[in-house]
């Protein structure tokens, strides 16, 4: 058989697809967080291109990938279908495992997929300067890179935690021309009024977005950019999922669970959305969302309107979290650690489309060496958590005398994260959960809306 599945480059998919008009329930609106109002395109303007405004609320199912965009994924896409065979050996498992590997991207992640889209669209409208965050330094890279090539400043606030525990995503940004800074900074009132009550702060990713946003609204030639939550966002990432329908049909399999982690949802929603369409219509699929259990906002977080960033200047969204202020822990998927979660895939959590799980990191980084010893990927500790569960649901199919075939998406390598790595084998890792009281905490300032 074949073990990996490289579709020709013809079979890139032209159009992105979009869940929007096949949802049961129309998604709620987005409000403004000054004025409690239910948010127009006038209110995003200053922040987005209108092409992606339109894109956020769009009824359409298909919308065509540009040209120039399909021209920079060919650099990387199709990415690889692989049957992970020689795990499935190491475990001595009945079940299948196959992953679709977005670590093949230039960025090592699936994170350039909407970073060139979103580049692109600020590019045609005349912007000059995309301002944005990264937590692990993933969407910083990738938004780096995507602004490079259509000729765009980029300026990336990253938490300060991450900008000293990984300066190589730093340096990586640097290659791209890129200018960088740790989060809170003084170059903002958000930043400074962090840094005003803690001058060590270790940043956050809410904090890091309302410095961006920030700066994106007090200058003309300049837009924000988020490389996960919003449902363009998880539309770009929708070709991750039609690729792996194609591949599939290669295989003669299909998979009976797909599984993804979930940091704002966007890797997830790439590869589920096309397949979720099919459950939709029929056909008989499960899909779990594995976060941490550090940071478990689908599990443990509320189902209810709550600010996008910790100083209210991000809309509000209706989803799940685990409220504005909450500040996680420093466990080591940095990916995985922001407070809230995509509307879309909240909602599809929330009409039980979707299974939710939360796992200890332990466990992930276990898995996640197994993984790199077998089938010689070293993965991204986000990426980790969906091996993890991978091999949780496979070992459980044939425990219950019913081997499937599990399909995950392997969202990035972790070839910059090797200090984790390294701090996993001194030991210095720890399980840490959430405790509830935190949650309840952090719950209390939440926006009334309705
Ligand atoms: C950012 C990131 C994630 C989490 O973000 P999502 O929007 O939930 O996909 C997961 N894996 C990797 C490798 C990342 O860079």
């Amino acid at each position: 058989m074949n073990r990996k599945i490289v579709l020709p480059d013809s079979e890139i998919p032209t159009s992105w697809y979009n869940i929007i008009p096949d949802l049961k329930n129309p998604p709620a609106p987005y409000y403004n967080p000054q004025t409690m109002k239910i948010i127009g395109p006038e209110d995003l303007a200053p922040l987005f291109p209108m092409e992606l405004i339109k894109q956020e609320v769009s009824a359409e199912r298909e919308i065509p990938i540009p040209e120039e965009v399909l021209a920079i994924y060919r650099l990387w896409r199709p990415t690889p279908l692989i049957r992970a065979l020689n795990l499935e050996q190491k475990l001595g498992l009945k079940s299948k495992i196959y992953y679709k590997y977005e670590g093949a991207s230039p960025a090592g992640s699936h994170k350039l997929n909407t970073a060139i889209a979103q580049a692109y669209y600020n590019k045609k409208e005349g912007i000059a300067r995309i301002a944005t965050e990264t937590g692990a330094g993933q969407w910083g890279s990738a938004m780096s890179i995507a602004c490079n090539y259509f000729g765009l400043k980029c300026t990336v606030y990253m938490v300060r935690v991450s900008y000293e525990q990984k300066p190589y995503r730093k340096h990586l940004m640097h290659v791209f021309n890129a200018e960088v800074f740790p989060s809170p900074t003084n170059r903002t009132n958000s930043g400074r009024s962090i840094l005003k009550d803690n001058p060590n702060s270790p940043g956050s990713l809410g904090i890091a977005i309302s410095e961006a946003v920030e700066d994106a609204a007090t200058h003309a030639d300049t837009h924000y950019s988020l490389g996960s939550v919003l449902n363009h966002v998880c539309m770009h990432q929708t070709v991750i999922g039609l690729e792996a329908k194609k591949q599939f049909a290669q295989t003669g399999d299909y998979p009976d669970v797909i599984v993804g982690c979930v940091g704002g949802g966007s890797n997830f929603a790439g590869i589920t959305f096309p397949f979720i369409k099919e459950k939709m219509d029929g056909k008989k699929i499960r899909f779990v969302a594995v976060e941490p259990a550090a940071c478990p906002t689908l599990t443990k977080g509320i189902y209810d309107f709550d600010y996008g960033d910790t100083a209210k200047m991000a809309p509000i969204a209706l989803m799940y979290t685990l409220g504005h202020t909450f500040m996680p822990d420093g466990i080591h998927a940095g990916g995985l650690r922001y407070h809230g979660a995509s509307a879309l895939v909240s909602q599809l959590v929330k009409e039980g489309l979707v299974e939710a799980v939360a796992l200890k990191q332990l466990e992930t980084f276990q898995a996640a060496i197994t993984f790199a010893q077998t089938e010689g990927i070293v993965p991204a500790p986000e990426s980790a958590h969906a091996i993890a569960q991978a091999i949780n649901e496979a070992k459980k199919a044939d425990a219950d005398g019913k081997p499937a075939t599990v399909l995950f998406n392997l969202s990035g390598h972790g070839n910059f994260d090797m200090a984790s790595y390294e701090m996993y084998f001194e030991g210095k890792l720890k399980d840490i959960e959430l405790p509830q009281k935190d949650i309840d905490a952090a719950m209390k300032d939440r926006p009334h809306i309705k």
